[in-house]
C-alpha cells in the first residue's frame, strides 16, 4: 500500500499516521519529523532546513526530496509506505511520480484528512509531543494519562516552536495558499479520497479504514 496523507497543519495527520501503519505494516514517513530529527543531532540538513522551519516557511525543494528519494529506496519501503507532510508542492508531487515511476511503483491513495480552518489553531497550540518518541498529545483534545508526560516513555512532553501562536497563523496562511493545486493534481489523477477529519480520534481512523480497499 503506497499511501500519501494530506492535511492542513493540525489536521490529525501524525495521529491517523501511527494507526495506519501499525495496521497496514508501512513505515510512517514524515518530512517534518525528518528535519526535527536532523536539528536535534545537529547534523548539516539540520542546520540547512532550521531556518526556513523557525519562520514556518517550507524549506527548499531540492533538499526536501533529496531526503525523501534517500528513505524511499531504503528495505522498509518494499511493502509500501505512509508519507506524511511530502508532497507540499507541486515541483515535490512531480518529482516523486518521477521517483516512484522509477522504482516501477504508484500511488495508491492520497488521504486528504479534512478539517475546517477556523478548528486548526487550537489543535496546534494545544498540541504536545514526545521528544523521543514523536508522539503527539492535546491538553485538551488527546490528553496524557499524566499531565506533561508521554503515556509510551514517560518522557516530558514539549510544545514545538513553530506551534506557538505567531508561527502558526504564518504556516497555516502558507499551507492553504499550496495545498489546493495538490489537492486538484491528485484528484485529476483519480487517487484522490477524502475523509471527515472533524470528528473523534478513532472515528476518523474507522472512515479511513473503509476508503483503503485494495
Ligand atoms: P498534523 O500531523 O496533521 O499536523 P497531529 O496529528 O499532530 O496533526 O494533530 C494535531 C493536534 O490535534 C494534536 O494535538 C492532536 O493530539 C490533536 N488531534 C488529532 N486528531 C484530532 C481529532 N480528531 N480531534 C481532536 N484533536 C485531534
Ligand atoms: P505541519 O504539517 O504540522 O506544519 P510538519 O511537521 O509537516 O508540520 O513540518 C514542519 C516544518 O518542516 C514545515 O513548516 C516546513 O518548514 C518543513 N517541512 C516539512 N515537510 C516539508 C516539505 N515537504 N517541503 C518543505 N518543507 C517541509
Amino acid at each position: 500500500m503506497n499511501l500519501i496523507l494530506m492535511g492542513l497543519p493540525g489536521a490529525g495527520k501524525g495521529t491517523q499516521a501511527e494507526k495506519i501503519k501499525d495496521k497496514y505494516n508501512i513505515p510512517h514517513i514524515s518530512t517534518g519529523d525528518m528535519f526535527r530529527l536532523s536539528i536535534k543531532e545537529g547534523t548539516d540538513l539540520g542546520k540547512k532546513a532550521q531556518e526556513y522551519m523557525d519562520r514556518g516557511d517550507l524549506v527548499p525543494d531540492e533538499v526536501t526530496i533529496g531526503i525523501v528519494k534517500e528513505r524511499l529506496s531504503k528495505d522498509d519501503c518494499k511493502n509500501g509506505f505512509l508519507l506524511d507532510g511530502f508532497p507540499r508542492t507541486i515541483a515535490q508531487a512531480e518529482a516523486l511520480q518521477q521517483l516512484l515511476s522509477d522504482l516501477g511503483e504508484s500511488i495508491d491513495y492520497v488521504l486528504h484528512v479534512d478539517v475546517p480552518e477556523e478548528k486548526l489553531v487550537e489543535r496546534l497550540t494545544g498540541r504536545r509531543i514526545c521528544p523521543t518518541c514523536g508522539t503527539a498529545y492535546h491538553i485538551e483534545f488527546n490528553p496524557p494519562k499524566v499531565e506533561g508526560i508521554c503515556d509510551k516513555d514517560g518522557s516530558q512532553l514539549i510544545q514545538r516552536d513553530d506551534d506557538k501562536a505567531e508561527t502558526v497563523k504564518r504556516r497555516l496562511a502558507v499551507n492553504i495558499e499550496q495545498t489546493k493545486p495538490l489537492l486538484d493534481f491528485y484528484q485529476e489523477k483519480g487517487y484522490l479520497v477524502t475523509v471527515n477529519g472533524n470528528q473523534e480520534i478513532d472515528n476518523v481512523f474507522e472512515d479511513i479504514q473503509k476508503k483503503l480497499v485494495k
